[in-house]
């Protein structure tokens, strides 16, 4: 079925059979560092309504708190608790499969990873600051052209947006996943590209991800959007059920396939990546439920 318009009328219905909104964080409240307008009217209003509010994010750059911060200095009060990264998600996905005390991680990704791993008790290392240039020069017997030794206790590669990727990076995570027995392939997130700032998109995890399944010829699991994982997991902690949901966002393959899969409410907003006419293509098979400009629509929907 295609989507429709947001209208008074509908939005009526929806408004009244929803108790929580999952937004999701760039092309609906922000795009890169820059709020998008109207949005701290818009969250207060479902607020003062009642209505429960997540934030959902596939960049997973950051750590939860790192995100708190980053709604606070934009002029939005959100608690971390309100707020499910992918760089989270990876962590309570080892957590959830009870990942060996003895074994480690290793990130190809950025400090929000790291910090999350932490904050869970699994011990990682990696992260963007490592396998720099001049650490892989200390570390590569140049003769032979290989590492010396790569951990043989590394029970997981976590891959995310990593602005620092390099050749060795991508060999020692490569290392780790084809000759430690058992070793986990985890990619928080397959966005092709990502906001990193508000007038241009650049490679997105997506673009590491690929590095990695091109070497080991090995396809990782996804615990970000549109992954199950990630829903799950905030199934439990909200105590809603899916139709009581509704996901907005603004990527048709990750975001709306994610609310779809869970069997929520689906909303686009047309203030990120997706244009209507790309929702409207026939190629197009992923058709939410609704569509508006942004999400200050339903400010002035809720008074009519
Ligand atoms: N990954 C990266 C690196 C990004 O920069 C972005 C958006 O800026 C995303 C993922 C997508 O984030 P979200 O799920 O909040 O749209
Ligand atoms: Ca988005």
């Amino acid at each position: 079925m295609s989507s429709q318009p947001l209208s008074p009328s509908n939005f009526k219905d929806l408004f009244d059979s929803v108790e929580a909104f999952l937004f999701d964080c760039d092309g609906v409240i922000w795009k890169g560092d820059e709020l998008i307008q109207g949005v701290p009217k818009t969250l207060q209003m479902l607020r003062s309504k009642g209505k429960k509010l997540v934030f959902v994010t596939n960049n997973s750059w950051k750590s939860r708190s790192q995100y708190a911060q980053k709604f606070q200095s934009l002029g939005i009060s959100v608690s971390q608790d309100e707020i499910f990264s992918s760089s989270f998600a990876a962590a309570m996905y080892l957590k959830a499969k009870d990942f060996p005390s003895q074994n480690k991680v290793y990130v190809i990704g950025g400090e929000g990873i790291l910090e999350e791993l932490q904050l869970a008790g699994i011990t990682a290392f990696g992260g963007p600051h490592s396998l720099v240039q001049e650490d892989a020069n200390k570390t590569i017997d140049l003769k032979q052209n290989c590492f010396v030794e790569h951990d043989k206790s590394v029970g997981a590669v976590v891959v995310g947006i990593d602005p620092n990727i390099n050749y060795y990076k991508l060999q020692y995570g490569t290392l780790c996943i084809r000759e430690n027995p058992g070793c986990l392939f985890i990619a928080t997130n397959r966005d092709a590209v990502g906001h990193m700032t508000a007038l241009q998109e650049w490679p997105g995890a997506g673009c590491m991800v690929a590095a990695i399944c091109g070497s080991t010829q090995k396809e990782p699991v996804v615990v970000g959007k549109p992954s199950t994982f990630m829903m799950e997991f905030l199934l439990k902690k909200f105590n809603v059920s899916c139709s009581k949901m509704c996901m907005v966002g603004d990527r048709l393959d990750t975001d709306i396939l994610f609310g779809q899969n869970a069997g929520c409410k689906t909303l686009l907003v047309l203030s990120g990546v997706t244009t209507q006419s790309a929702l409207q293509d026939p190629s197009n098979n992923i058709q939410p439920d609704y569509y508006t400009n942004t999400i200050s629509d339903m400010v002035d929907l809720s008074k009519l």
